[in-house]
């Protein structure tokens, strides 16, 4: 920032360079911006500005409710909610995603504690975790003690990594993944597809799910490339005896179209958006009824 500023004001002495002063001047404003959103993002948490959503995940074969994924939103005072695509990387930038991410975590365990006092005690909660969090050393002793701390067994906890997360520190990555799984929780690869070297990826680490990314789903069952791209994933996951789950299902059609292609497992608007605990508590109370 200090770097653009100082080579904004050389520009600006010399003469003659109105458009370049210009196009400085907008980068300098822009990182400006960025700046003061990474400021307001390290003071969401104790703000009260950071919430959680909940989405259900779906047996397609009896129709009911097996799971459920937290995801993060970020409420800003003047810009209202802003998309975790937009944040989770400015906090894994600035590293506020170990605070933030920590605060996620216990806050689904409370969740999942919660919900498994009302009864719903086969319910798994999934929690994404990035790739800071990945490397934190402390993480599985953090996990180990969240589970004892809300009284969930591990396995009711699965953790979704993605494939661009493990590239980071391939390495270190593999050694934590061995020990949260260890630890008994589930591991699940997100937005499976999307990243590079699947395939080594699925034997070298100890994934127990895969979920197929919405971009593939989107185009079910019209487009016949992601159609055999779907259908491939599905079948790679049996071999290697995973979970397969996809993600964004939003209409019937798709949905028919996994089961058919042997998917056990869905996720998206057409069974519900991410929504507040209340209603997803709603939704586990009247689901078996309206199936
Ligand atoms: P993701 O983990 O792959 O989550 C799925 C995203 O797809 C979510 O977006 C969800 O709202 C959206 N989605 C689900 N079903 C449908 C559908 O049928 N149609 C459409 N159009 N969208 C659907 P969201 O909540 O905006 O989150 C985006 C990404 O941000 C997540 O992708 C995840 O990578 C990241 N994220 C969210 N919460 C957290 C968190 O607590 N920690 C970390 N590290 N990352 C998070
Ligand atoms: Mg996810
Ligand atoms: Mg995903
Ligand atoms: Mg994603």
């Amino acid at each position: 920032l200090l770097q653009q500023s100082e080579f904004a004001m050389i520009m600006a002495k010399s003469r003659n360079k109105n458009r370049y002063q210009f196009y400085i001047a907008t980068i300098d404003t822009e990182i400006r911006q960025r700046k003061k959103l990474e400021m307001d993002l390290h003071l969401a948490l104790e703000q009260s500005e950071l919430s959680l959503r909940f989405q259900p995940q779906v047996n397609l074969n009896s129709s009911r409710i097996i799971g459920v994924e937290t995801l993060l939103r970020w409420k800003h005072p003047d810009k209202g909610l802003i998309s975790p695509d937009t944040f989770i990387p400015m906090a894994e930038n600035s590293l506020d995603i170990i605070p933030i991410g920590d605060w996620v975590l216990e806050s689904a365990c409370n969740q999942l504690n919660v919900w498994r006092q009302s009864g719903y005690t086969e319910l798994r909660m999934a929690v994404n975790l990035s790739a800071v969090q990945l490397q934190d050393k402390n993480i599985v002793e953090r996990v180990e003690y969240l589970l004892n701390k809300y009284q969930i067994p591990a396995n009711k906890l699965e953790l979704e990594v993605t494939e661009t997360s493990i590239m980071e520190d391939i390495e270190v990555s593999s050694a934590q993944l061995q020990r949260l799984k260890q630890a008994g929780v589930i591991l699940a690869l997100d937005d499976f597809g999307t990243g590079y070297s699947s395939l080594s990826y699925l034997k070298r680490f100890p994934f127990d799910k895969i979920k197929i990314d919405k971009s593939f789903v989107d185009g079910l069952p019209g487009s016949k490339e992601n159609t055999v791209i779907v259908e491939a994933i599905i079948q790679l996951g049996k071999s290697f005896g995973l979970e397969v789950i996809a993600e964004g299902v939003e209409t019937a059609a798709q949905e028919s179209h996994l089961r058919q292609a042997g998917c056990l497992e869905g996720q998206g608007y057409f069974y519900g958006k991410p929504m507040l605990d209340d209603e997803f508590l709603d939704v586990l109370k009247n689901w078996d009824r309206h199936q």
